[in-house]
């Protein structure tokens, strides 16, 4: 489980659940927000929440140079590292995903249909620094995701995501997003003509579940963890990943 954008005023009652329901998750988090808000990030850590970096000022990396990708990283970093220290505990390991999912090649996220127009140069100078910055790559997940093999999510080191519960778009209803999350609809002959990414692969691979820390969907984070604890899921830390 991967929540993006914290901390709102609302991570609280979100920690909250999680710890209700036993879920472990990386929080990729926004510098501006945490220093608006640090001690839900504290209260975070201090559960055994692990924070990412999700930049400082949440830009689409495609509108910014190579100098500008680093310092929003950089940036985060040093809060981050302050609130690890201030809470206590040793060891971190680093973790980052970008705004939008934006690399910075000029894709802005859209994969792969703009293919043509990536900045492969900037691309690999920008994995090169975060890959020398220490941070880690996802888990090694199975070949079935087509989009993410298809531009090669896999091969780098900022987190994407396999599912995205699409919890921030406001044209969706509530009962498109949870449907997509139900294992027995996407077994239903009748609706299961959809394309495989579309619904959450239940017990059936991995998965990384992308959610958001945003005040105004925060009654629809809670109807989602509770559709999602329903499921055949088993929520992993990130132990697994080292
Ligand atoms: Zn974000």
């Amino acid at each position: 489980m991967t929540i993006d954008d914290s901390p709102s005023p609302m991570m609280g009652e979100k920690i909250d659940i999680l710890l209700e329901y036993n879920i472990p998750a990386i929080f990729f988090s926004i510098g501006e927000h945490m220093e608006a808000f640090p001690g839900a990030m504290l209260d975070a850590l201090k559960n055994g929440f692990v924070i990412g970096n999700h930049s400082y000022s949440h830009p689409h990396f495609s509108d910014l140079s190579n100098a500008e990708m680093k310092n929003e990283v950089l940036k985060t970093e040093k809060i981050i590292n302050d609130l690890y220290a201030e809470s206590g505990i040793e060891r971190r390991t680093k973790y980052f995903r970008f705004p939008y999912g934006d690399k910075g090649d000029g894709l802005r996220g859209r994969y792969p249909s703009f293919w043509r127009k990536q900045d492969k140069a900037k691309k690999k100078e920008f994995q090169n620094f975060l890959q020398e910055s220490g941070f880690q790559k996802p888990p090694k997940l199975d070949p079935c995701y087509h989009f993410y093999k298809k531009a090669f999510l896999d091969q780098d080191i900022d987190w994407h995501w396999t599912f995205d519960t699409l919890d921030y778009d406001n044209t969706r209803s509530d009962s498109f997003i949870l449907e997509r999350l139900s294992s027995e609809k996407a077994n239903n002959p009748l609706v299961s003509k959809r394309p495989k990414e579309y619904w959450l692969s239940a017990g059936e691979h991995p998965e990384i579940i992308l959610i958001h820390d945003h005040e105004d969907s925060h009654d629809r984070f809670l109807a989602i963890i509770k559709t999602l604890i329903q499921q055949d899921l088993d929520f992993q830390t990130m132990e697994f990943a080292r």
